[in-house]
């Protein structure tokens, strides 16, 4: 196979990856032609820095440039996590939606399916969204993790893990620009915050990712484990919270 083929291949398989990791079961009738014929400008999206400066990307719409960056991941092997996934999970939902939630990285389920938040974690934070917040996960809200592959055994990412991965998220935020950012758990809060944070102190506070909103609660898998009134009536405060935020 030409180089020229291959590189076709490999920009169609990377699109096609696009539109799974946004829901898509079928390709939609009309392909933009941009993506496809390669006319959009390379992804020039700056590394992020600090939590004070969020990327600029460049292009059209939040589809467009989520695709740029899902181009540019490829099939990363940016760090070794990448040895032990089947699948990249790089994040679900609606591209244009004014809530992002960010979780810690993919478990098993997240790992076989493609996509995030589909375990036993992913149905409840599922019920949070449309039960709690009688939001629809799908169209309201674009949901990703800090890395995208799955640690072995479930555990923490490591730190160069993160620091691996950590652009693609930042990158991820810049191209939807959301309204609300929800961080789920302490390595979320403490990734985008990019300090450590005591979430037990900080769960229900307000704080800022380049000048958004950003709201820190419990990880849903941390409220499975801990599943008493206190901690689920915590997250529904800091849900409504969040209503409030997106309604102002
Ligand atoms: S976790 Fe992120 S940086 Fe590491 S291999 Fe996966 S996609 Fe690449």
């Amino acid at each position: 196979m030409s180089g020229e083929r291959a590189e076709l291949f490999r920009e169609l398989r990377n699109y096609l990856i696009f539109l799974r990791d946004n829901g898509y079961s079928e390709i939609p009738v009309q392909v933009s032609p941009e993506i496809m014929s390669k006319k959009l400008p390379p992804p020039s999206v700056p590394q992020p820095q600090s939590t004070s400066a969020q990327p600029e990307i460049s292009g059209t719409s939040p589809a467009q440039l989520l695709s740029q960056v899902r181009e540019e991941l490829g099939d990363c092997t940016r760090c070794k996590l990448s040895q032990g996934r089947k699948t990249i999970v790089f994040g679900s939902g609606n591209p244009d939606a004014r809530l992002v939630f960010v979780g810690e990285g993919p478990g098993a389920d997240e790992d076989e399916q493609g996509l995030p938040f589909v375990g036993r974690a992913g149905k409840k934070l599922t019920e949070i969204i449309e039960k709690g917040m009688e939001l629809n996960r799908q169209n309201d809200t674009y949901i990703c993790n800090i890395v995208k592959c799955r640690p072995p055994g479930n555990r923490d990412p490591e730190p160069d893990e993160v620091g691996a991965c950590k652009p693609f998220l930042l990158k991820q935020l810049g191209a939807i620009r959301p309204k609300v950012i929800v961080a789920l758990g302490k390595p979320a809060a403490s990734t985008l915050l990019g300090r450590t944070v005591k979430i037990t102190q900080e769960r229900g506070t307000w704080h800022e990712y380049a000048g958004i909103p950003l709201m820190i609660t419990f990880h849903p898998a941390y409220l499975l484990r801990f599943y008493t009134i206190e901690n689920r009536k915590a997250v529904h405060e800091d849900m409504k919270k969040v209503l409030v935020e997106l309604n102002k």
